[in-house]
């Protein structure tokens, strides 16, 4: 395995060069209810628009996009059942990249299909007896593959810090940022921009509450480990922050909020009704948080990241009818 090293600002400028024409710039919205309900200029930077339905293609496209000729040949794989395998999927069928996916044996069937409808080579795993990491890396280390995981990794984590590039590009100042908190390669991406382009922007990853080892890692200093939090916020059933992600929180980031299921319900809510935005849970803990805060956020410019909008259609009704 290469060392681990540290992504800059600068990776993130060559991140938007490498998925421009590639990924879309995503729409920022704004809605006249929030702003009169939170007393602030609320931007939205809509990542459930971005291609495969979530910010995960950033980082992707832009981790294969620096394969050399013999990586090329060889493939990529990568052990998610969520947005980032679809993620790698997609970018890998773009570049003419062999993609071999390692998935849990009961992942649901629409996820197994989209990515194999995106080229993926699926590979099966029993998640209850088999370390799927392990798996990824046997088949790395067998057919000469290049691992790229969902969030602990450079290129990965510079790509979804271009999606705050874009925000501050077309918004200016803001005075809060609010983003979704899984493994922390969207937030420690997201760092790296805000730090450069708005030093003074107070900026918040938000966690779902069931899973709060971000926050408990953020404030303790150390990396705290927890089982698979029991959450609707799938994309961010994550164990622990990665060893690249933390230190970058850790170091730019002002803290680590949290929401509840029943709040993100409300949110998904919200978006569809007012906003005409099929959001899914995970892409709405930043929006969550910053409605709890309220009374802090009078007369700011405030931005915030809706992660994802992929959720099947049946679940987000039944989500939403309870
Ligand atoms: C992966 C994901 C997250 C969490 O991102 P991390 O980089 O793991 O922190 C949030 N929202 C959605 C929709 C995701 O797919």
């Amino acid at each position: 395995m290469n060392t681990p090293n540290i992504p800059v600002f600068d990776d993130v400028i060559a991140a938007a060069a490498r998925i421009k024409g590639h990924a879309h710039r995503t729409p920022v919205m704004s809605s006249r209810t929030i702003n009169d309900a939170l007393g602030a200029e609320v931007f939205f930077k809509c990542e459930n628009l971005q291609r495969m339905g979530a910010f995960k293609f950033r980082g992707a496209f832009n981790a294969l996009s620096k394969f050399d000729e013999t990586q090329r040949r060889a493939g990529v794989v990568t052990f998610s059942s969520g947005n980032h395998a679809q993620a790698i999927a997609l970018s890998a069928r773009l570049l003419g990249i062999p993609a071999t996916i390692v998935m849990p044996h009961d992942a649901p069937a629409a996820k197994v299909a989209a990515t194999r409808g995106y080229g993926g080579n699926v590979v099966i795993y029993d998640r209850y007896k088999e370390d799927r990491e392990q798996i990824g890396r046997d088949l790395a280390e067998k057919h000469g593959l290049t691992l790229i995981p969902p969030y602990d990794h450079a290129d990965v984590i510079a790509g979804q810090g271009t999606a705050a590039l874009e925000l501050f590009e077309e918004v200016g100042r803001l005075d809060a940022l609010f983003t979704p908190l899984g493994g922390g390669g969207l937030l420690s991406g997201t760092a790296l921009s805000t730090r450069t382009l708005a030093p003074r922007c107070k900026l918040y990853g938000v966690e779902p509450e069931a899973g709060n080892d971000g926050q408990r890692s953020f404030r303790s200093g150390s990396i705290v480990h927890i089982d698979t939090p029991k959450t609707i916020a799938d994309g961010a059933q994550t164990q622990h922050l990665g060893n690249i992600t933390f230190p970058i929180i850790r170091r730019d980031v002002d803290d680590i909020l949290t929401a509840t299921d029943a709040q993100l319900v409300e949110c998904m809510r919200f978006f569809a009704e007012r906003m005409k935005l099929i959001v899914e849970p995970t892409g709405c803990l930043g929006f969550a948080a910053a409605r709890d805060m309220k009374g802090e956020l009078q007369g700011k410019r405030v931005g915030i990241v809706i992660s994802g909008g992929n959720v099947d259609i049946a679940r987000f009704c039944s989500l939403l009818s309870t």
